[in-house]
């Protein structure tokens, strides 16, 4: 399936199956926000969880906060926010559309690297089982051509957005010969900076009332509580503050679904340390990281590092991990080296010391700050759209099954009753009755078995119960698993071992180590 048809069938197939809806949609929608349906609400949850257990319950030196989503507009102009928060912007003057101009010089790369690809798969196919990809790559000399050129061009974007040369992002643009996707016109203005922060107002007069800013990060709201979290959980260096909440982007373009919304959310850590380890911090946090991606099984192949070229104010290294989206690999979390700007500059702002003692050392120092960001919304798009899959059967008919990692899973067993009498619904309902204390378990006895089994397959509900005529003469059941489509006839008794086996974090999470 082409990536395009391959992403609209993942949108439909979200809003089909109760997973993500337009916002306000009887009204015609509101560009780039979504609410999350009855089945991505709970996987949505369960992604939380799975980040909240592994970076705050799995380590003794993390712990989480909720702070709110107000914050002191002070915070923002200590934090280079209300300055420096902003995307660069060219519209262009034919069809009047907007673009972000690093992601126009950015997409033009990916066309570049599409090619890469392309000559991989030729050369693949040519040498079948000899084929080392990685000797291909390094010496193939189109591969290495094409992969000049994408090295320059983000070179020089990189360097140009760091010194704010806006001129030369435009003439980057027109030398590239860019044109908008849309239209093909290459009437371009110049680039401008758009600040990306939403304002509001607090107070109920217009005289007295204060301009704020909804916020655009939860990271501020952990530097600004770092020295009320150590001094009361007497937290030692090295500790970590994490946290999952809303953050509100006003994005020039928004175009992709869930991957960029103006409301999204995000799960953040900021790890405080010892100001020159940060290095090894850097490193640590990188390979733990990736590790819980690859724990969920969805593809070691789907993940890859990308350093950054262009560091924030506030870097001094960072790294994405970014994800095999069905539109390519994109951003789906941030490493960030942010050494002690924040907590310096909310020093400067605030006039308040934030600075930890350190007994061993027997000095106070502005501990250094190694962040882990990761938009819970754009781990929800990589996990559905990888387990979307339309696969064909011996008997040759096809499918659609959506096999989210079952830790992750909103509903973790459906009960089927074979029929709808003789007792069996009754004996579908104790089961339900039983298993939903420890599970989400739902009840479906609306048409044929077969049916059913595709209803869930395309739910994503890693196991179906079935409740038959043997089940009332020895208490058993057949379990079929979504992923196999294997069933087994099981004693009642033994479903909750069976399930949570499967479904339980412990399971999953164990294979970080
Ligand atoms: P991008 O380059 O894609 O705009 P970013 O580098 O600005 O992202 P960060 O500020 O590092 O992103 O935010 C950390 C994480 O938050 C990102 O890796 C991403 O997963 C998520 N995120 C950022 N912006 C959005 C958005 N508009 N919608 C959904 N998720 C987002």
């Amino acid at each position: 399936m082409a990536n395009e048809d391959q992403f609209k069938k993942v949108i439909s197939h979200a809003k089909e199956y109760g997973y993500v809806f337009q916002s306000s949609e009887i009204y015609d929608g509101l560009s780039a926000v979504y609410d999350y349906a009855q089945n991505g609400a709970e996987l949505k949850k369960n992604i939380r969880d799975y980040w909240w257990k592994a970076m705050v319950q799995m380590n003794e030196n993390i712990v989480g906060i909720d702070a709110a989503i107000f914050m002191h507009p002070t915070t923002w102009k200590a934090s280079g926010h209300v300055d420096a928060f902003s995307d660069p912007l060219i519209d262009n003057k034919d069809s009047k559309k907007r673009y972000r101009a690093d992601v126009l010089v950015e997409d033009y790369c990916a066309k570049i690297e599409k090619k890469i690809e392309k000559e991989v798969k030729k050369a693949e196919k040519r040498f079948g089982d000899a084929f080392n990809k990685e000797e291909f790559v390094s010496t193939n000399g189109r591969v290495l051509g094409y992969q000049e050129k994408i090295d320059i061009i983000l070179k020089r974007l990189g360097q140009s957005l760091e010194k704010e040369d806006l001129a030369d992002v435009k003439a980057l643009i027109e030398e590239l010969e860019i044109a908008d996707p849309l239209t093909g016109s290459r009437n371009w203005t110049d680039v401008k900076q758009f600040n990306l922060m939403f304002g509001t107002k607090l107070g109920a007069s217009a005289e007295t009332a204060m301009d704020l800013y909804l916020r655009p990060e939860t990271a501020q709201g952990i530097f600004v509580n770092f020295l009320n979290v150590q001094k009361t959980g007497r937290m030692k260096i090295p500790f970590g503050i994490a946290q999952t909440g809303k953050a509100f982007r006003n994005e020039i373009v928004a175009r992709q679904f869930i991957f960029r919304m103006r409301e999204f959310e995000q799960m953040e850590m900021q790890f405080f340390i010892k100001p020159g380890t940060q290095k090894e911090w850097f490193e640590h946090w990188k390979a733990h990281r990736m590790k819980w991606h690859l724990s969920l099984g969805m593809g070691n192949d789907n993940y890859r590092f990308h350093d950054h070229e262009k560091l924030a104010h506030y870097a001094d290294a960072a790294t994405d991990i970014e994800f095999k989206f069905p539109f390519g690999f994109k951003e789906l979390e941030g490493i960030h080296s942010r050494t002690d700007f924040d907590l310096k500059q909310h020093e400067e702002f605030s006039s308040k010391k934030l600075q930890y003692f350190d007994h061993e050392a027997n000095a106070s120092y502005t501990p250094y700050v190694l962040e882990t960001s990761i938009g819970l919304d754009r781990m929800f798009l990589a996990v559905f759209s990888n387990a979307l899959r339309d696969e064909t059967l011996d008997d040759g008919s096809v499918r659609t099954v959506l096999k989210l990692p079952a830790v992750l899973a909103p509903t973790k067993a459906a009960v089927l009753p074979l029929v709808k009498k003789d007792g069996l619904p009754e004996i579908a309902r104790q089961i339900i009755d039983d298993l939903k204390w420890d599970f989400n378990v739902i009840y479906d006895e609306k048409d044929a078995v077969g049916r059913r089994y595709r209803r869930q397959d395309a739910a994503g509900t890693p196991f179906c119960i079935t409740v038959d005529h043997d089940t009332l003469k020895d208490n058993t059941v057949t379990i079929r698993h979504r992923d196999t489509m294997e069933q087994q006839r099981v004693k009642i008794e033994d479903l909750r071992d069976i399930i949570k086996k499967e479904v339980d974090v412990k399971h999953w999470l164990q294979k970080m180590k």
